[in-house]
């Protein structure tokens, strides 16, 4: 692949951040673009600025932990544009808390929308990949390659996500499809706001500085040139690269990194 023109792109959780640029920078390289969420007005929105651009652009309203309504996503992708080339599970959800004081239902709620929402995309497009020859992208987080305290389900529903998709990968090593899980670090999004406390409210505020992080944008851009060198792995930054590298010959290293970073946030669950 060399560029994504008239390629068919679903992608999840794109009402807002990561997913929105995605779909907003895809449509514009040419491609046919599939966007699902909850928010039924905003990718309304997001579909017809496309659209007024002559992009290409079609929505469904999906709540990902329900498998009934990610076929109704794929079934959109395919009745509009005729099949599926490339599907990218990005809809996702954090938290931030001590696993001693968080409620389970929060590690619950993050395993569903993190690592079910995934599966349950990947059901029912998977047999439209396969006639594609196509790529299945998990947008996962540094938090996959190696654990991010305060954030235990977090980090296993990526972890998990990790481990679905490679299974996935080798299941169809002789049918050419392309899987990929891409790793962005701090990126500037409503992640941290609507990121769940020890009791499942929304945290409704950021502990970090959003103005020094990645943009979403440029996620984007790396996730792209991802597809189109159907890359296995797809590291965004020094803090990917480095967790990714040092993990391998120094993982207690890493754990004293990511406790010295994490501890240093404002309320920080952990000391
Ligand atoms: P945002 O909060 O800005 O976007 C999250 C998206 O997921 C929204 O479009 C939201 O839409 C959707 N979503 C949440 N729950 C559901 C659900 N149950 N069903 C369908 N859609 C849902 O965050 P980001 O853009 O940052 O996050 C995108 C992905 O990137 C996530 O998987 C996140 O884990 C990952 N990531 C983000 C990082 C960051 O620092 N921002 C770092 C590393 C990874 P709606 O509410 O309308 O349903």
């Amino acid at each position: 692949m060399k560029t994504l023109k008239g390629k068919i792109i679903v992608i999840t959780g794109a009402s807002s951040g990561i997913g929105e640029a995605m779909a907003r920078e895809y449509a514009a390289a040419g491609a046919k673009v599939v966007l699902g969420a909850r928010s039924v007005e905003k990718l309304q929105q997001i579909t017809a600025e496309i659209q007024s651009k002559g992009g290409q652009a079609a929505f469904a309203g999906v709540d990902v932990t329900c498998p009934e309504e990610c076929r109704r996503l794929i079934d959109t992708a395919v009745s509009t544009f005729g099949g599926i080339d490339v599907l990218i599970c990005n809809a996702g959800l954090s938290m931030r808390a001590a696993f001693e004081e968080v409620d389970l239902k929060v590690l619950h709620k993050l395993m569903d929308v993190n690592f079910w929402g995934a599966v349950n995309c990947c059901k029912y497009a998977l047999p439209y990949i396969r006639e594609s020859k196509g790529s299945i992208v998990g947008i996962s987080s540094v938090a996959g390659l190696h654990g991010l305290p305060g954030r235990t389900g977090y980090s296993a529903s990526k972890y998990a996500m990790t481990g679905f998709l490679e299974t996935l990968r080798i299941e169809n090593l002789k049918r050419g499809i392309h899987v990929m899980i891409a790793c962005p670090g701090f990126t500037a999004s409503n992640v941290r706001f609507s990121a769940l406390t020890a009791d499942g409210s929304q945290q409704g505020e950021t502990p970090r500085d959003e103005s020094k992080m990645m943009t979403a944008e440029e996620v984007a851009h790396r996730v792209e040139r991802g597809i189109l060198k159907r890359k296995r792995l797809c590291l965004m930054e020094i803090e990917g690269r480095a967790t990714y590298f040092f993990k391998k010959f120094c993982p207690s290293f890493v754990d004293k990194m990511f406790y010295f970073v994490m501890s240093k946030e404002p309320d920080s669950p952990f000391k």
